[in-house]
Order: structure tokens, then C-alpha cells, then sequence
């Protein structure tokens, strides 16, 4: 992050999805083209936004929580602007000039180019609102700001809202209708990226495999699976993931595509939210504990060697034993890499809320997802170990969490893999093969091959 030269200055922390993370660079691209620049200290910020997320209750309270301490902070240096932006903006709306008295600024996802005036405006002392949904807003023009960056892996979005209407979420309500960005610009992004070094980019929606765009200039239809082929083919150098797919939504020429390209990685993020088709029903998933297990079957086909992770919600409304055994045995059927684990938390104004008793009790749930959570142990620990011996590509992120002696890097399948810089003359942002020789339930462990 780099503020000199800049009149005054911003602070901005991300909550939730990678969207929100890749939206802040956005804003942060917005608050350049006016005078705002990036400083990783809040105390000495003129501007402390809060990019944040409503997905859970949890997540809000730690925004919450987080604005507690901006409070004080405000007492010293009463001229700092405190802006709250993203979902838990859009659902509170107004009311979180009313809840939270010191914020000055509530912007929704589709309304970060209007950021400069509001900023304007809260500057004269009036409180500044702008959560208006959009029908096409994509921000394609706008070239993001990497913040935090590693330099070697980014995230690019392709589009945004969601029409899906998972009975728990609270998506379709605080981003709006699905869109799709620009297909040219995406690849544009991509491109520039890879000029400027970096060696992976990330394709981002809720929903990545509903993507469609139409190119009127030559009258063709880009879809996901041609689009990942564009990104491919920029160079085979650039590696390229995608997230999130919806199981019902993928298809086999997108599975096709990811074999034919090696640099297109070897990874899907395929959330199943559960294992029963009863309660797949009642979320409003639109597919069947068999549908989803033939998809399974589909992906290990065509892509022997692909790493496969998932999302899972332990005690949704009516979920019985019965069910949750559900889940658990179709964790084991999927052999799942990784799995982000949670109990269902009600979100108001959702299709669930409205429509279903939240009746499982607190302490269940979290038993449920404990056992869950232990079963993805077990499950991530015996992955691993299927992988030692054998060699991968490892693209170099940087130093190890432990130790500057030792790199960390990820291969195709999405796993950490650390192993020691010994001699060699890499550095980040290269590839190279390491062979594993040990692994805990999160990392493999291993070390260069010449
Ligand atoms: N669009 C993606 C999808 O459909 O998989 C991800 C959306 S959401 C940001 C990420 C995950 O949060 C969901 O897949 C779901 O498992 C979880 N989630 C969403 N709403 C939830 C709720 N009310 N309670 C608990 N977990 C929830
Ligand atoms: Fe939410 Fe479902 Fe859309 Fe994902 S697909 S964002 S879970 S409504």
C-alpha cells in the first residue's frame, strides 16, 4: 500500500467472501482517483471504512465490535470519517445511522463510485447514505488497487448479485440481481496482471458457472467455460481458479475445459450445504443428495486428480439425526480436501426466516458441526497422506508463516505445500516441483526436486 503523494489518507478492513476483499480494491481504486490513499494504520487515517458482511450473525458482531473501537479513536480525532460498506451496509440500511451513532458514511455494494460525494457530503456534517441495488453495475471499467498484496495471486470479479435464492442466504437481498462483467475487460484484467508479474488470478461470483455474457461486436455468447478458456489461454504461465460453482449450474464442458488447460487448476469449491435431499429442498437448493454424488462421479471422471472442497451447514431448520448422518456419510463418499464448516445462523428478511421454525437448539448444532468438523480432520489428514511421494508444481507465494527459510506455495489441487529454500536460487512468483515427504491435516511438507 502506498500513501505518499496523496492528500489525505484511508484506512479500509475487508470482512466475509473474497468478493468483498476484491470489492475493497475497487474502492480503493475509486478513493485514489480522489485524493485518498491507502495506510495500513487506522490512526492516522482520515477515512476508516469497513467493508463488511451479514452472512452470519457472528460476522456482524465482529463489525460491531470492531466499531466500538473506532469510537474511541473518534473522541481523539473528531474530524475522521467512519464509513461502513458491503452487505451488513445494504440490509441495515439507515438504521445504522440510528444503531451505531458515530458512523458518517453507508454505502451498498452497487454504490462505491458514488463514495466521493458522500464523503462530501458527510464532511459538511450530514450523515451520507447510498444503498441503491443496481441492475448493472459491474465496476468493469475500473482497474482495482491491490491491496495487501503477495504481488504472485489475485482476485478478479466476473460478476455479481446472485438470483439463487437459497432459503438461508442473505445474498440475493444485500448484492442484488446477478450480472455479468464484460468478458473483454475481464480478460484485459487478467492480462495486465500477468504483465505486471503476477502468476495466478482467481475468477470470482456466487455463482461462477451461471456466467454469460453476450459480445455484440462479434454476436457470440461468452460462457463460463469459454471465458475460463480466454483467461487460459493469456499465457500458460498464468494459473487460473474460479469460485464458488453451484453444483446444479456446472457442466461438463466446463470440466472439460479445466482438462484440456494445465494451467487452469485442478480444484472446485463445490458447496453441498447438506446431505439430505429433504433439507436440500427446504434450502432451496434445486438439486438431490443423488444429483450431487452423480456430480461427484462426473468431476472424479474427468478430473482424476482434482481437489475437491465444499461448504456445509450443520443444523438447519428441521434437521433431524437422520439427516445430519446424511451429511456426514456423504462427506466421506466425496472425500472432501477442505471443507468451510458452519451452523445455520437465521438471517432476517431471508426465505427461512420467514418460512421455517429455527428449531434445532443451539447445543446440537454445534455438536453436529463439531462432529463434522472432526470428520473433515480425519478426512483432510488421510489426503494428505495419499500425497506423500509424489511430486507437484508449487507456484511460490512467498515465506513460510513459520520461518524465512522456507517458502509456501499451492499446488494445482489448492493444497499448502512449505518446504525449505535450501540453495536454490527461486524466488517468489516461480515454479517449482517439490516432492512430499510429510504432511500435517492442513500442509505438505516437502522439498525441491532440481
Ligand atoms: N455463493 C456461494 C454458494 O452458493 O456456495 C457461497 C455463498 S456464502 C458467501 C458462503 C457460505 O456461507 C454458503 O455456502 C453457506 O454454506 C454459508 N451460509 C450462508 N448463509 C448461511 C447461514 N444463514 N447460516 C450459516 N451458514 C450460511
Ligand atoms: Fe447464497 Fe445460494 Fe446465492 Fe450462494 S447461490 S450466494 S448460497 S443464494
Amino acid at each position: 500500500m502506498e500513501s505518499s503523494g496523496y492528500r489525505r489518507k484511508f484506512y479500509i478492513e475487508s470482512y466475509g467472501c473474497q468478493m468483498n476483499f476484491a470489492d475493497s480494491e475497487i474502492v480503493a481504486s475509486i478513493l485514489n482517483d480522489n485524493g485518498f490513499g491507502a495506510t495500513g494504520n487506522y490512526e492516522e487515517a482520515d477515512l476508516v471504512l469497513l467493508n463488511t458482511c451479514s452472512i452470519r450473525e457472528k460476522a456482524e458482531q465482529t463489525v460491531r465490535n470492531r466499531l466500538q473501537l473506532f469510537r474511541q479513536i473518534k473522541e481523539h480525532r473528531p474530524g475522521m470519517l467512519i464509513g461502513v460498506l458491503g452487505c451488513m451496509a445494504e440490509r441495515l440500511k439507515g438504521k445504522f445511522l440510528e444503531e451505531e451513532q458515530l458512523v458518517d458514511i453507508v454505502v451498498g455494494p452497487d454504490a462505491y463510485r458514488t463514495l466521493p460525494g458522500l464523503i462530501g457530503e458527510a464532511e459538511t456534517g450530514q450523515k451520507a447514505v447510498n444503498v441503491l441495488l443496481s441492475r448493472e453495475e459491474t465496476y468493469a471499467d475500473i482497474s482495482p488497487v491491490r491491496l495487501d498484496s503477495n504481488g504472485v495471486t489475485a482476485f478478479v470479479s466476473i460478476m455479481r448479485g446472485c438470483n439463487n435464492m437459497c432459503s438461508f442466504c442473505v445474498v440475493p437481498f444485500t448484492r442484488g440481481r446477478e450480472r455479468s462483467r464484460d468478458a473483454a475487460s475481464i480478460v484485459r484484467e487478467c492480462r495486465e496482471l500477468f504483465s505486471k508479474g503476477y502468476k495466478e488470478v482467481t475468477l470470482l461470483g456466487q455463482n461462477v458457472d451461471s456466467y454469460y455474457w453476450m459480445d455484440e461486436a462479434s454476436d457470440t455468447v461468452v460462457t463460463f467455460a469459454g471465458l475460463l478458456e480466454k483467461v487460459a489461454q493469456i499465457d500458460p504461465a498464468l494459473r487460473v481458479r474460479f469460485s464458488t460453482s453451484h453444483p446444479k449450474d456446472i457442466t461438463d464442458e466446463v470440466l472439460y475445459t479445466i482438462a484440456r488447460y494445465p494451467n487452469i487448476c485442478k480444484y472446485i469449491h463445490l458447496p453441498v450445504q447438506s446431505g439430505s435431499t429433504r433439507v436440500l429442498q427446504l434450502m432451496n437448493r434445486t438439486y438431490t443428495r443423488e444429483w450431487y454424488l452423480a456430480k461427484i462421479d462426473r468431476v472424479r471422471s474427468i478430473l482424476p486428480d482434482c481437489g475437491l472442497s465444499t461448504d456445509i451447514i450443520a443444523g438447519f431448520c428441521t434437521e433431524t439425526e437422520e439427516d445430519h448422518q446424511e451429511s456426514m456419510s456423504l462427506m466421506e463418499y466425496a472425500r472432501y480436501d477442505m471443507s468451510y464448516m458452519f451452523f445455520y445462523s437465521e438471517r432476517p428478511g431471508t426465505l427461512a426466516a420467514r418460512r421455517y421454525q429455527d428449531d434445532v437448539p443451539e447445543e446440537i448444532k454445534k455438536r453436529r458441526l463439531d462432529e463434522i468438523v472432526r470428520l473433515q480432520n480425519r478426512l483432510s489428514q488421510q489426503k494428505n497422506r495419499e500425497d506423500l511421494n509424489k511430486t507437484f508444481e508449487v507456484l511460490i507465494e512467498g515465506d513460510s508463516k513459520k520461518s524465512a527459510d522456507d517458502w509456501r506455495g499451492r499446488n494445482s489441487q489448492n493444497k499448502v505445500v512449505v518446504f525449505p529454500k535450501a540453495d536454490h536460487p527461486y524466488r517468489k512468483g516461480d515454479y517449482v516441483q517439490v516432492k512430499v515427504n510429510d504432511c500435517t491435516g492442513a500442509t505438505l511438507i516437502g522439498t525441491i526436486i532440481e
